[in-house]
Order: C-alpha cells, then structure tokens, then sequence
C-alpha cells in the first residue's frame, strides 16, 4: 500500500512507503526546520510527486459536494491518493470526509477518524438562517456567521466525482 501524507502526517512521524506533493514538502520546512526531507527523501522512505490534472479536478469536484474548506495543498494530496490508488494519512476531518465521498482509505495520524460523512453549512448566530457558504456576517440581522457541521448518509448526489465509477 503506498501512503499519501499531508504535513500532519509527516510531523507526527508516519514515514512509511511515503508519497507526497511538493506543497507538502514546503509546509513541513515552514513548519520547523528541523525537518531534514531530504535524508527522508534520499533514502526511499518519502517519494514527492505531482498529481495529475483529471485527478485535481475529481477532488475538487468532491469538495465543492461537502462544502469543506481544503486548502490547495490539501487537495493535490488526495488527488495524488487517487492517482495512486493510495491510502491518504492525515488528521483532517476535511480532507477524511472527502475521501470518504471519493472512496479513498485513509487512515488518520494519531486522531480518530470519521464514520459519516458531513457537509459544512453556515448558521447565522443571530436570525440562524442557513447559508451554502461562508459569510462573514449575515446580510439580514448583520450578526455573525458560523460554521458547523451537518452530519448527513453519502447521498447519490455525492457521488459521480471520478470518473468511470457506476452511478
Ligand atoms: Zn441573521
């Protein structure tokens, strides 16, 4: 099984058959210098490639389903997972739950992981109209915006992300 890290998975130590994407790479050096990537790298235990285009598009498609926020870095991640037919390592719930709506495994480093799928909705703390996506206030009562998590069953909408798969 080849193992796709993101930053967390690399700093808690999880070098095992590792690949990662070169975005990775800079965080863990932006994180500590200590780091030293390049003893990891040279001796096989960590691979850094790039994913592919159509993957970065299938990833993106997922997370634009879960409403999660994932960085850029964090989506080349599990589209390298799907590039490689890997098992995704990290303690995100984002980057775990759209794995889940992709059928990615992942395993997570040092935290448990989820069981259901979730979708971000945005409440407002004032009025709690509902909103698809981030508001800095809510454009009715003018109070804040916040984030939660709606726990919900995959649903058929969420799938159809990759490509070939039965639907
Ligand atoms: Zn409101």
């Amino acid at each position: 099984m080849k193992y796709i890290l993101d930053a967390s998975a690399i700093i808690s130590g999880f070098v095992d058959n590792g690949y990662t994407v070169p975005e990775v790479i800079q965080e863990v050096k932006d994180y500590s210098s200590e780091f030293t990537m390049e003893s990891l790298i040279a001796s096989g235990k960590l691979h850094v490639e790039e994913p592919s285009e159509k993957a970065v598009g299938e990833v993106e498609c997922a997370v634009g389903k879960t409403n999660d926020t994932l960085s850029d870095t964090d989506v080349r991640v599990v589209a390298l997972a799907l590039d490689l037919d890997g098992c995704v390592v990290s303690g995100d719930y984002g980057i775990q739950n759209v794995c889940e709506v992709l059928d990615i495994p992942y395993e997570s480093a040092g935290v448990k992981g989820i069981e259901e799928i979730f979708q971000w909705e945005f409440v407002c703390v004032g009025c709690e109209r509902k909103y698809g996506h981030a508001l800095k206030e809510c454009p009715f009562c003018g109070n804040r915006v916040v984030r939660r998590r709606r726990r919900i069953q995959k649903k058929a909408n969420m799938t159809g992300c990759r490509k070939g798969e039965k639907s």
